[in-house]
């Protein structure tokens, strides 16, 4: 489920100059399809459209055949999950940061025995010695461990669409592997949109849409991509 449709996507922040100018493609359920182009593209405009932070202006996007317009932020959060660039975090605990935004998780739950056992194979997408660092307060963490915390916080919510925003960009390229090693297990089965910079952090897509000035200038997988190139 989360299968995600664009039909003929326009949208402008002023009506003298248009960002997006007729997008159509699909993510069908489970499948990854990247976006990527030039930085002023419309790229960050498109995963802000899905999240409903703007609404189209013409064309419709859609899940499961839904309207977006039709649904509320609230229940979209609840089935798009989302991997910002620059995470963000509370000066809290890892437990804290990892159990935001899930009410009803407490923090001794967050911490069980019984909770670890429930991330499961995302442990090791936690800071190193998660398990005994978990309910420290003012913990200092790296770049690429600061992503892992919001890996794990949006996956444990289990939504079944994924929007990863250029998740790695920020990181230097050796956390930026790892980083995309964890992702790439996380959006197995998941419908995701992953924006990205760079052709090479996409390769395992289904599909890659390059963007360029807000129109969709190629797209086929990255074989494809490579062969026209
Ligand atoms: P990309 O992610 O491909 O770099 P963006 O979607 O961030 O592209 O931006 C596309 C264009 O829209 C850019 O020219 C940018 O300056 C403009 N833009 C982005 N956000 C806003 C905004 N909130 N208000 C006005 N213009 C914006
Ligand atoms: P990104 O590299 O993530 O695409 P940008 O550099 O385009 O980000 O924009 C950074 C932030 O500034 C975004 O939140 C975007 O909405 C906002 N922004 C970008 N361009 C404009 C603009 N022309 N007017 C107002 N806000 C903008």
């Amino acid at each position: 489920n989360g299968a995600i449709a664009f039909k003929d996507v326009h949208f402008a922040y002023d009506p003298a100059r248009p960002i997006l100018k007729g997008i159509s493609f699909e993510v069908p359920a489970g499948k990854t399809v990247a976006v990527v182009g030039p930085s002023g593209a419309g790229k960050s405009t498109l995963s802000r459209l899905l999240y409903r932070f703007y609404d189209v202006q013409s064309g419709t996007i859609t899940i499961d055949d839904q309207d977006l317009r039709t649904v509320t932020q609230k229940s979209l959060r609840k089935v798009i999950g989302m991997v910002p660039q620059d995470t963000v975090l509370f000066n809290d605990t890892i437990a804290y940061n990892i159990r935001y935004g899930r009410p009803g998780a407490s923090e001794a739950e967050v911490t069980g025995a019984a909770e670890i056992a429930q991330i499961g194979e995302f442990i090791r997408l936690l800071p190193e010695g998660f398990e005994t660092k978990v309910g420290e307060r003012g913990l200092k963490l790296s770049g690429g461990e600061k992503q892992r915390v919001a890996i794990a916080r949006t996956v444990l919510k289990s939504p079944p669409v994924l929007i990863l925003d250029e998740a790695t960009s920020a990181l230097d390229t050796t956390t930026e592997r790892e980083i995309q090693a964890a992702l790439d297990v996380v959006s197995k089965n998941r419908t995701t949109l992953v924006i990205a910079h760079r052709l090479s952090t996409v390769i395992g897509a289904d599909e890659i849409i390059v963007l360029k000035s807000g129109v969709i200038a190629e797209r086929g997988t990255h074989a494809e991509l490579l062969a026209q190139n």
